[in-house]
């Protein structure tokens, strides 16, 4: 028998502190109701904590001195000393501290909800007759019983490690423990060629370590256009961070030297050995649903270990909601807030509101980053939609050529024969601030004759998407340089 103590009644009672639980604690507080969140880590979850702030920090130091070591400028010396990682990470917790006390941890005392430390399960007792509750394991010590009307379920991801032989036995680094590292590993090797580890390697090679990266897939950023995945590897060529892809890792061992040693199998069943300092595993995340005990309660997973949730975000219990990474949704702290209003509005006001993921951008931050929004060439052919596309080497928008610095294109995939913008991506310094154009484009359903013919600063990157736009009519030699 379950001894629990403390029996409370909310409205709302949540699981997690990360984007989608705050979001909705916000929401639901602002309707007046009454709300609780579980969280068993650092208040905030993976964004904040882990994630996009620590991460972006990072690669924001790490650009300001590959800046400082790339003379690009005539007349322009510059270079850069050696990295301090202990001052770098101090620096890089102290924005991160702030922040979570900022948005988060002061956000929540200003609202007024209650925060329970600890972890949280759900239990059912179907003789009570007042159906699912939580069960609380207080990190203090004790155990506490939560009874709401409607319960969110925002427990996020965690990363996912493939079984490659050796791999447990060896170690590893996720994101999260190589942004803690206290000194910068001499040689890295990366698995994985997607977000988080493109945006891993860059960063540790711009730090100073010698990196080197395994995708199993033939392109980097593989669900992205094949165009932005070559200028990437162009990219990291010209940072000397060797790309391995189409090599799938077999097995890892220790070496004699206390590195690692990695197999590679190519497709053609050649085999490689790449040795280095650490491991780094980026090959995704999967959604956190450890020891919640949703059998008890109904709520079924899907075949990638997510919650499944009809498109109101209500899983199969109609009680129970869940929102951001662990729906399986796309991996975005933006996904993940909206999720959490949306379950607040229509756990607790039946609003019956859907989110259209066709505008959602998607932004890989290297530099140049890598930014895209609705579909891609490859995805509007599966749709069975007629289209068509032009790729603008950067080369030829003006911005780039001032900034001495054209890897990069913009790409528009537009239907045919309406010529409506289906997708676009830009790989480009900026591009994760020039795409929200691209983000209207497509959300409005504008034409490329209405992107080709509407106003654009010149000398910017969002120039770049006019001129990419005028390619369907012109040939890009007849391009002014203002876009006219
Ligand atoms: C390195 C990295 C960089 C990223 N960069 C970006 C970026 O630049 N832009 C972007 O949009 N997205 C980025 N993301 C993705 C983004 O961080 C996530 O999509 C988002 O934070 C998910 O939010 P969430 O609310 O779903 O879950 P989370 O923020 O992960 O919160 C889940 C919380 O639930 C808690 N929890 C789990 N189980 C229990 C339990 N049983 N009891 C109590 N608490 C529990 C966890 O401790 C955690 O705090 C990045 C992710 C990583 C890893």
């Amino acid at each position: 028998m379950e001894q629990a103590s403390g029996e409370h009644r909310y409205d709302l009672a949540i699981i997690g502190s990360g984007g989608a639980a705050f979001a909705a604690a916000i929401a639901a507080s602002r309707k007046d109701r009454r709300v609780v969140m579980v969280e068993r880590d650092r208040i905030g979850g993976t964004c904040v904590n882990t994630g996009c702030v620590p991460s972006k920090a990072l690669l924001a130091a790490a650009q300001a001195r590959h800046v400082a070591r790339d003379a690009r400028f005539p007349g322009i010396a510059t270079n850069a000393g050696p990295v301090d990682p202990a001052a770098l990470l101090a620096g890089k917790q102290a924005l991160v501290d702030q922040l979570q006390a900022d948005k988060y941890i002061d956000l929540a005392a200003a609202y007024g909800w209650e925060v329970v430390a600890g972890q949280a399960r759900f239990t059912h007792d179907p003789a009570d007759g007042d159906g699912p509750a939580l069960r609380v394991d207080q990190l203090d010590g004790g155990t506490r019983r939560i009874q709401a009307a409607h319960y969110l379920v925002a427990t996020g991801s965690a990363p996912l490690a493939p079984p490659i032989p050796g791999l447990e036995e060896v170690g590893y680094l996720t994101s999260t423990t190589a942004m803690e590292l206290p000194e910068l590993p001499g040689s890295l090797l990366v698995v994985g060629g997607n977000a988080v580890g493109l945006e891993q390697a860059q960063l540790f090679a711009r730090l100073g370590t010698s990196v080197a990266v395994v995708e199993l897939l033939d392109r980097l950023a593989p669900l992205e256009e094949p165009e932005a995945g070559a200028a990437i590897a162009g990219v990291f060529a010209d940072e000397g961070i060797s790309v391995h892809i189409g090599a799938q890792l077999t097995r890892v061992a220790r070496d004699g030297e206390g590195g690692v040693v990695a197999v590679l199998r190519r497709r053609a069943g050649r085999t490689q050995e790449l040795r280095a300092e650490r491991l780094l595993v980026a090959t995704g995340r999967w959604p956190v649903t450890d020891g919640l005990n949703l059998d008890a309660v109904g709520v079924k997973l899907g075949e990638r270990g997510q919650i499944l949730v009809d498109e109101q975000l209500c899983t199969h219990n109609p009680r129970i909601w869940a929102a951001g990474d662990v729906t399986g949704a796309p991996q975005f702290v933006y996904v993940a807030a909206a999720h959490g209003t949306l379950v607040a509005d229509n756990a607790l006001d039946q609003a019956g509101r859907t989110l259209d993921y066709r505008h959602l951008p998607r932004v890989i931050f290297t530099s140049p980053q890598l930014a895209a929004v609705g579909l891609t060439d490859a995805q509007a052919a599966q749709h069975g939609i007629a289209c068509t596309c032009r790729v603008l080497p950067l080369a030829h928008v003006p911005r780039a050529l001032v900034d001495r610095d054209t890897r990069g294109l913009v790409k528009i995939v537009a239907e045919r024969p309406s010529g409506r913008v289906l997708g676009v991506t830009m790989v480009a310094d900026g591009a994760g601030d020039a795409i929200l154009a691209a983000v209207y484009a497509v959300r409005l359903g504008m034409t490329i004759g209405e992107l080709a013919d509407t106003w654009a600063p010149y000398l910017t990157l969002g120039e770049g998407l006019k001129l990419a736009a005028q390619t369907f009519t012109r040939d890009i030699t007849e391009l002014s340089c203002c876009a006219a």
